[in-house]
């Protein structure tokens, strides 16, 4: 990620909806792709002051605050390219839902610019890409209250299925998020996180699941997923727990359910990195790779290793959590260069098609 500039000099960040320094409004426009100061024309109509695009606020923009997407005029589309892939948002009659919605969105899209960084390819239902892209934020249907316990079928579990990402917008609530982060024993628990492992999963389903190829090499990385089958894996690490040498092997603790989390775990760090690495370089922290790094996953984690020290100490600093917990052996470097490598091949197709 990297910064923006107002055209009144004051830097601009990737969520500004408003320059603090002049008071105009700001948003992504999709033609000149930089968070740019937007001039009204009267109407719906602004026009972007980078690039004078006129565009329109996508809907969420301008009913809801949810998004700081614009979208031009003459796509006669209400919505951004971010938001069009939205299939369930919540209900924007119970209080609290308009922040936590917000908060959702912030995530997608930071997941939109890291996809759209890495070149890989995703669709939504009119662009041909199957299975087609798209997100459901909801809210358990019923109230949680002390005095009754919800069965299943009431419960709305983030996950994914045939490209339909689901998030429980509980997870939008810092309160709740923290609490089964501590429950689950994890080293981090965010609304990004979320957003990476699924889109993980949506990954496998779309470059390995189908191919023989990819599918023997993902067994011989990551282990056979029918055997044992999800549920069986699912039931088993409920009730006993992670191996007791677990960051032996796996980049967490949920990696070792089954192969499919395995991969979406590894995934999940593996798009962290990549972001980290982007943004420290775009801000000057880190030098810009050389070519012969660009691709080089142990490059790569070398120069995430020794980032993530000073971060971790940083964070130590503050009393927060480490920046970066997890320790890379060679058995994850491996499944992270299984993931490089299924991402590189999607790259190299979507740039030829
Ligand atoms: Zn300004
Ligand atoms: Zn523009
Ligand atoms: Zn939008
Ligand atoms: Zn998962």
């Amino acid at each position: 990620m990297r910064t923006y500039a107002c055209v009144c000099g004051n830097t601009l960040f990737f969520d500004n909806s408003l320059c603090q320094t002049c008071g105009r409004e700001v948003g992504w426009c999709q033609n000149c792709e930089t968070i740019s100061a937007q001039e009204p024309q009267g109407g719906t109509d602004w026009v972007c002051m980078t690039c004078n695009t006129t565009n329109h606020k996508c809907e969420n923009y301008a009913d809801w605050a949810v998004c700081n997407r614009m979208v031009p005029a003459f796509e006669d589309e209400s919505l951004c390219d971010a938001c069009r892939f939205n299939d369930t948002v919540p209900d924007m009659s119970v209080p609290g839902n308009q922040e936590k919605w917000a908060r959702l969105e912030a995530a997608k899209r930071r997941l939109f610019y890291a996809l759209d960084r890495l070149g890989l390819p995703y669709g939504a239902r009119d662009d041909g890409i199957d299975p087609p892209l798209s997100f459901a934020f909801m809210g358990d249907p019923v109230d949680q209250g002390p005095w009754r316990r919800m069965d299943d079928a009431e419960h709305v579990y983030t996950g994914h299925a045939n490209g339909l990402i689901t998030i429980n917008i509980k997870e939008a609530d810092d309160a709740a998020r923290e609490a089964a982060r501590v429950d689950m024993n994890e080293a981090h628990r965010t609304l990004i996180g979320h957003f990476r492992h699924e889109v993980g999963h949506y990954y496998w389903d779309l470059l390995v699941k189908n191919d023989p190829v990819k599918s023997a090499a993902f067994n011989d990385t990551f282990g056979d997923p029918e055997n044992p089958d999800y549920a069986t894996a699912l039931d088993r690490h409920y009730q006993e727990g992670p191996p007791e040498d677990w960051r032996e092997t796996h980049i967490s603790a949920y990696a070792t359910m089954h192969p499919w989390e395995d991969w979406a775990e590894s995934f999940s760090f593996y798009l962290d990195m990549r972001a980290v690495l982007d943004t420290a370089e775009q801000l000057g922290l880190l030098a810009p790779r050389a070519d012969a790094e660009q691709e080089n996953v142990d490059l790569m984690l070398a120069r995430y290793a020794q980032l993530g020290l000073i971060l971790n100490e940083l964070n130590r600093e503050m009393g927060l959590l480490d920046f970066m917990p997890q320790v890379i052996t060679p058995p994850v470097a491996d499944k992270l260069k299984a993931v490089h490598a299924a991402l590189w091949d999607a790259r190299r197709g979507a740039m030829a098609a």
